[in-house]
């Protein structure tokens, strides 16, 4: 299957003052429909800087991004405007809902500003929403809800208008460990059901056991991909791939290398 989302060779340099900071250097992506791929890296490696170029946020230095086969620097400012919110759901580290909004508003407010908000929009909402366990909170306002809750809205609002990419950055920053595997779960589900192509920035390496594959970056670089699952359960949770003891190996059988998380 074609990829949704791809970028050839994309680069990001920073410029202030006489200093040049190369954030982003020659990356090469492509997420296919109903695949969640988790970027992670040290702090300063370029995650954020990416997240943002995949989004249409921020123009690249060099190289191209394209969405359904359609490269964002080709469409005009009004163009890319419509494109992005059309074809890119997002989720932030703080979920940004509007407080005097109710939980089912804020969802359907991305319908609105798309201009195709109806009723079969309406009942996906309260069905997205029933679905994330929120069936009972439709009428209540953010601060009546936990942060879970919230977050878990934030998901709802970035998959309501049904777009090929949904981005999360840093989904699970302020919730409690619990809570957190719920939502990454729960994003990972959708994202599979609805074949999106899904890309999630996080430092908590615990998450990256729902996604299909890890890109782990370095100095703005690729510095490695992990697309097994004994691999990515190996990075989550590191007690997943202590060496076994040889008494217990089936014959044959070798026990696991653990990719370490540097
Ligand atoms: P990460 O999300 O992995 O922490 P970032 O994308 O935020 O990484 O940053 C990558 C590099 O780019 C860092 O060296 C950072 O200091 C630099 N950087 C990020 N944003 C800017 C900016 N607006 N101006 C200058 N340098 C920046």
């Amino acid at each position: 299957m074609p990829p949704i989302l791809e970028t050839h060779t994309v680069s990001k340099v920073y410029r202030n003052g006489g200093q040049s900071t190369r954030a982003v250097d020659d990356v090469s992506i492509q997420v296919a429909p109903g695949e969640f791929v988790a970027l992670v890296g040290p702090s300063g490696s370029g995650k954020t800087t990416l997240l943002a170029i995949l989004a249409g946020l921020l123009a690249p230095s060099g190289g191209v991004v394209s969405i359904d086969g359609q490269a964002l620097s080709r469409l005009g400012e009004g163009k890319r405007a419509r494109f992005r919110r059309e074809k890119i759901g997002f989720t932030f580290q703080a979920n940004n809902l509007v407080p005097y909004l109710t939980v089912l508003e804020n969802v359907t407010l991305m319908l609105r500003l798309n201009g195709t908000y109806d009723r079969v929009g309406q009942q996906r909402a309260r069905d997205l929403l029933t679905r994330l366990g929120l069936g009972d909170r439709l009428d209540y306002l953010p601060r009546q809800i936990s942060g879970g809750q919230q977050q878990r809205v934030a998901i709802a609002r970035a998959l309501i208008h049904l777009p090929s990419v949904v981005l999360a950055d840093e989904p699970t920053a302020s919730l409690d460990t619990e809570r957190a595997f719920q939502v990454v779960e729960t994003f990972a589900t959708l994202i599979h059901e609805q074949k999106r192509a899904g890309v999630m920035v996080t430092h908590d390496l615990r998450m990256v056991k729902y996604v299909d594959r890890v890109i782990q970056m370095l100095d703005g670089r690729i510095e490695r991909i992990l697309d097994s699952h004994a691999d990515i359960s190996c990075l989550a949770d590191p007690a997943d791939c202590r060496p076994v003891p040889l008494d217990v190996l089936d014959p044959g059988s070798t026990p696991r290398a653990c990719p370490s998380p540097d």
